[in-house]
């Protein structure tokens, strides 16, 4: 009898046609990708967001299928720079490099793209929609996800911006000082304890994009904070979601604001006490 061979045909742009997208068809892969536009949106609607200023970047690894295994690179294959030995296989979403957030907003997948790691660890391909580069910051926000893999980490996203209350902090050394920030901040309104419970762990300045400021993000992050401050530059938060650090982020700014308006009516804030605090501690179940 001979042998039949059946071979699956791989599937190729051209047969998805013209202008179909790799979220066509995936809900939840759509789902992920317009929670980053809509935190996009966000970030440039809170003025965080200026010209191309911050990046996003999640894992969207578990929400891959065989088809998209199969898709061939719409672009060469990229050197990383580094060898993250954990992200084998990965695929996440990227923003582009000198892409805009408020464009992003309006067209995700225009302005940013999806890559593929392949099996060297050390090198990516674009393979969804466009030929869009990843962002410059690529390598520092891919040894992040590298390292919360490692550690059985939940976190899929990661989020850099500036928001300008809690950057405006960093410009005083006295708030740079280990958790005299995180405490401030925690008691200007109960829920930034609860809703940030980690605080916000501080880096001082750096070079950005240099490895040794992304070598103290990881370690800052392993100190136990989702949300680290990088000295009179900006934030870098994990979680979940790009939504929920997107909150995390938000709700410390709120606190650096209250803080400010209770300056400018002319008094230093009480802010709640530390049996206060201890008290949500207790309360709502949370680790610090
Ligand atoms: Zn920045």
């Amino acid at each position: 009898m001979q042998e039949i061979n059946v071979t699956t045909p791989r599937p190729t742009r051209e047969g998805l046609g013209v202008g179909s997208s790799i979220l066509e068809g995936r809900p939840a892969l759509r789902a992920e990708v317009e929670k980053v536009a809509e935190v996009a949106g966000f970030l440039w609607q809170k003025g965080w967001a200026e010209r191309n200023g911050g990046n996003i970047t999640v894992n969207v690894t578990e929400l891959v299928d065989d088809d998209i295994r199969q898709m061939p690179a719409i672009g060469p294959v990229t050197p990383i720079g580094l060898t993250l030995p954990h992200l084998k296989g990965c695929y996440f979403y990227c923003k582009g490099t000198n892409m805009r957030m408020r464009d992003l907003a309006r067209r995700p997948m225009e302005n940013g793209s999806i890559i593929r790691i392949l099996d060297d660890c050390a090198s990516y391909e674009m393979i969804a929609d466009n030929p869009v580069r990843p962002t410059s910051e690529l390598p520092s926000h891919l040894a992040v996800h590298d390292y919360l893999l490692a550690k059985g980490s939940p976190y899929r996203a990661s989020l850099h911006t500036h928001p300008i209350e809690l950057v405006a902090l960093t410009h005083s050394q006295k708030w740079m000082e280990k958790d005299v920030a995180t405490r401030m901040l925690w008691s200007m309104i109960p829920e930034t304890k609860a809703f940030c419970p980690r605080g916000l762990g501080m880096v001082p300045y750096m070079l950005p994009g240099s490895n040794e400021l992304a070598e103290a993000t990881i370690r800052t992050i392993d100190d136990d904070y989702d949300v680290v401050m990088w000295e009179k530059h900006g934030v870098f938060a994990v979680d979940v979601d790009v939504m929920a650090a997107f909150d995390q982020i938000d709700v410390l700014n709120k606190s650096a604001l209250i803080y400010i308006q209770s300056r400018a009516m002319g008094h230093e804030p009480e802010g709640m006490s530390d049996e206060q605090m201890a008290e949500m501690t207790r309360a709502f179940n949370l680790p610090k």
